[in-house]
This record gives structure tokens, C-alpha cells and sequence, in this order.
């Protein structure tokens, strides 16, 4: 097999360079990790698309959602085994929910705190296929 990169005759796997999959050599598979790692740290909000993100106002949603639920921020924590003061700051909109946190808030206040990337699903929906936004679409079904 060819190395798509430099183009030499090598044993090669596949490695992915500036977000797309490509066969290469070992030396092309090194310089090219190396430069996902530079791009990483230069550009981390262009890397890769999340295909859905947190709502806006998702500390309105959570808050609104606990009050509804009479539950305290404390109790609310204590439930989610999460500290308090995070409770606090997310509500505030001082710090966004990891994922991990985003999955627990819906499942235990019962709301959506996620929407679909737009452009993304845009993007995607013009080749005619099946979209990953269709498919989250048919999963939570
Ligand atoms: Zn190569």
C-alpha cells in the first residue's frame, strides 16, 4: 500500500489529520499526532463539531426544573452526588455542566438541556443521507 501522505511504499494505519482519516506511513502517522496536538492546544474551539450542544439558558431549564420539584439546590446535589456550590455556579451560568452532569440533569429533572448543532445537521442533511442528528433523532424515540 501507498502512504497517502508522502506517497512511499509502506505497511500503513490509519491516522487522522486535521479531522479526516487518511492511511499513512509510521513516519507520516508521528508528524501527523504531532500536529493534531499543536492544533489542539492553538484552536480548541474549531476542533471537532459537537452534534449537539448545551442549550442557552440551560441554567434557567435546571433551575426552574428543581424548583418544580421542590428540591434545594443542597438536596438537588446530594442527588446527583454532585458539590453544591457546582449546583450553585451552573445555575448562575458560571460554569457549564460537564456532559456527564448534562446526561444526569436530564434523566433526574426530566428536561432537555441539549439542542442539535444546526449547522452541523445542515451541513449533512445536503448529501441526502442518513444524518447522526437522525439518528440521535430516532434513538431517543
Ligand atoms: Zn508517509
Amino acid at each position: 500500500m501507498i502512504c497517502e501522505i508522502c506517497g512511499k511504499e509502506a505497511k500503513l494505519s490509519p491516522v487522522l489529520v486535521e479531522g479526516s482519516k487518511v492511511m499513512a506511513c509510521k513516519n507520516c502517522e508521528t508528524a501527523g499526532v504531532k500536529q493534531r496536538f499543536v492544533k489542539k492546544k492553538t484552536s480548541r474551539s474549531t476542533m471537532s463539531r459537537p452534534q449537539e450542544i448545551l442549550i442557552q439558558n440551560y441554567n434557567q431549564i435546571i433551575k426552574e426544573a428543581r424548583q418544580k420539584k421542590g428540591l434545594s439546590q443542597e438536596k438537588l446535589a446530594k442527588n446527583l452526588n454532585e458539590k453544591e456550590s457546582l449546583i450553585q455556579n451552573i445555575e448562575s451560568a458560571k460554569i457549564r455542566p460537564s456532559s456527564d452532569l448534562i446526561k444526569k440533569l436530564q434523566a433526574y429533572l426530566d428536561v432537555n438541556l441539549l439542542e442539535e448543532y444546526k449547522e452541523y445537521e445542515y451541513e449533512k442533511k445536503e448529501s441526502g443521507k442518513l444524518t447522526l442528528g437522525d439518528l440521535i433523532k430516532i434513538k431517543k424515540k
